[in-house]
């Protein structure tokens, strides 16, 4: 049975900043994920608060949200069957030295906090984080 989901990926500033954002795009376009929207904005720190709230009590999250806030970010929503699980494999494990060949994070993650990609991790959260950006 078809499964088609969609899902919330954010190129992140390292990434934007090193100009990899068409080699990423790239990257999901041929592993079927289709961008059915995308816009490169800035936020400021108190969104990135918001949009990482759940870990709000985590050390990291002051750098966190300063880092998410520092330069353009590109965010988008892509769509293919099972999304969601999918676009977690492709991006790798949130620390690229852990992360598999092949995947985002191993070929453009520069560190942990640094780590090229943002993926919605639940078809429910995938909702929350696509209405975030893209609600009108
Ligand atoms: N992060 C960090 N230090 C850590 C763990 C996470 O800076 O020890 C950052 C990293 O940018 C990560 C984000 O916080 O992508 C959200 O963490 P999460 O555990 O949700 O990882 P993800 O879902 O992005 O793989
Ligand atoms: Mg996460």
């Amino acid at each position: 049975m078809s499964n088609i989901e969609q899902t919330l990926s954010i190129i992140k500033p390292d990434a934007v900043e090193r100009n990899l954002e068409s080699e990423i795009k790239e990257m999901f376009k041929s592993n079927g994920f289709q961008i059915l929207k995308e816009k490169k904005i800035q936020i400021e720190k108190a969104e990135a608060e918001k949009f990482y709230k759940v870990h709000e009590t985590k050390p990291f999250y002051n750098d966190l949200c300063e880092y998410l806030s520092s330069g353009p970010i590109v965010v988008m929503i892509l769509q293919k069957e099972n999304a969601v699980k999918g676009n977690r494999e492709l991006m790798g494990a949130t620390n690229p030295k852990d992360a598999e060949e092949g995947t985002i994070r191993k070929k453009y993650g520069i560190s942990i906090d640094k780590n090229s990609v943002h993926g919605s991790d639940s078809v429910d959260n995938a909702k929350i984080e696509i209405d975030f950006f893209f609600k009108d």
